[in-house]
């Protein structure tokens, strides 16, 4: 476990917005040093769309061990192989091996969340089903109101509730300013693995549009779809399934290979996991008692580190905040300090949607001959683990 913990946020109150990753870690540090934590998330559940997430190189390990959630996600690992891309035929292209799609712990990220859940809920208050409609700062607090329970002023707010984040939208300004539309969207699923999908996943591309499909490596009665492809921005609200579920019937209407029968299965998806391929840039992660964590502040959709980087900022944040006793003048910028080349480096150039579907024919003959290398894809592999361990973890014990 994490060893005895501090009491040096004893008296804090400190409000988390997002249930996902970040959110719980965050919370399982806060009150590791004594806080009086509650997390907000707008969904009525803890959520358990999406596929799986990976860990890699010391930091993210190294958080992990600390956290003392190692070992559980080690014998959670979903063992997934490798990934081929084939043509209509199903003739193989080139395989990526197990190691890229998975660096060195893989993990379902519902479990993730779970793990991280449940890690901190006998320390923190949980409120689902509710969000945070205004904030206003005053020399004493932040007086935080919601769309259903009573205002409350706390010492801080985080802002961990991913790239359409409503902290950053009421603390700094519109989404548009800090999201940009890379030019993709994806959506994924589970359903009943009825046709024999194998853990290998295998994945079709023509210009534009990705479809793949694997057995669930821990259960091979699940199946998961995950689909890429090109597509304006999205003008629809974030939380209409059924716009979202039209929207991917017209982009992947009559393609071959196992296409319709994918598409088959997505009236019956009891979760999907839907958004657009998109880059957060924000100039100031902190502003006041304000602070914005993981994909809210630095994300990459798909960008492949978002989880890892957001364990490690988590760990960051509240360690600065106990260093500095809670106070947030010292705390805050110190944490932006420590962290930002870390998170920005990777994310920087990032677009994996033109990497799993692109958008010409003459990109796709590129990448697909660019990935047949296997030089290419230990290089790959090698950069994004040097990147991920690129930051020296504080020790934070006092
Ligand atoms: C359902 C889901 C599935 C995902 N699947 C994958 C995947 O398969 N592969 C991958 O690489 N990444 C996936 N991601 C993204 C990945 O979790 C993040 O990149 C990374 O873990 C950083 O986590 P985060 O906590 O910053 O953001 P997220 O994991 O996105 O969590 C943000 C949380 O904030 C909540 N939230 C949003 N708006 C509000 C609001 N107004 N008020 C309160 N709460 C709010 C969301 O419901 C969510 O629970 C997924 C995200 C989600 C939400």
């Amino acid at each position: 476990m994490t060893g005895t913990g501090t009491s040096r946020l004893r008296g804090k109150r400190i409000l988390i917005s997002g249930a996902g990753v970040a959110g719980p870690a965050l919370a399982h540090w806060l009150t590791h040093h004594g806080a009086d934590v509650t997390v907000v998330e707008v969904a009525p559940t803890l959520r358990g769309g999406g596929f799986a997430v990976d860990f890699r190189g010391s930091a993210h390990l190294g958080v992990l061990k600390r956290m003392g959630i190692l070992d559980e996600l080690r014998s959670l690992q979903t063992h997934g192989g490798a990934m081929r891309c084939v043509d209509a035929q199903g003739r193989e292209i080139f395989t990526l091996p197990a190691e890229f799609a998975g660096g060195e712990i893989e993990v379902r990220r519902a479990d993730l969340s779970r793990v991280l859940y449940e890690c901190s809920k006998p320390h923190a208050e949980y409120i689902f089903g509710d969000t945070v409609t205004d904030l206003n700062e005053t020399p004493r607090g932040v007086r935080v109101d919601f769309a259903r329970g009573a205002s409350r002023t706390v010492d801080l707010v985080v802002g961990a509730d991913g790239l359409h984040s409503c902290i950053r939208r009421i603390a700094l300004g519109p989404e548009s300013r800090f999201v940009r539309h890379l030019g993709h969207c994806l959506a994924g699923w589970e359903f009943p693995n009825t046709r024999g999908w194998s853990p290998e996943a295998e994945q079709f591309n023509v210009p534009g549009r990705m479809a793949s499909a694997g057995a669930d490596g821990r259960d091979e009665s699940r199946a998961g779809a995950f689909l890429v492809f090109s597509c304006p921005p999205v003008t629809h609200d974030w939380h209409d399934a059924q716009a979202h579920k039209a929207l991917i019937k017209r982009a992947f209407d009559g393609l071959p290979w196992h296409v319709p029968d994918l598409l088959s299965t997505l009236d019956d998806a009891r979760e999907l996991y839907f958004d657009s391929i998109s880059r957060v840039s924000v100039p100031s992660w902190t502003a006041g008692r304000f602070a914005l964590l993981g994909d809210a502040a630095w994300g990459v959709t798909l960008g492949g580190m978002g989880v890892g980087t957001g364990l490690v900022g988590a760990y960051v944040l509240a360690g600065e905040l106990a260093a500095a006793r809670g106070d947030h003048h010292v705390a805050l910028p110190a944490y932006e300090a420590r962290l930002r080349r870390y998170a920005a480096v990777w994310q920087r150039g990032a677009n994996p949607g033109e990497f799993l579907a692109p958008s010409t024919a003459a990109r796709l003959r590129l990448r697909n001959a660019m990935f047949r290398r296997s030089l290419v894809r230990r290089a790959l592999i090698a950069s994004t683990k040097s990147l991920a361990s690129n930051i020296e973890l504080p020790s934070y014990t006092f």
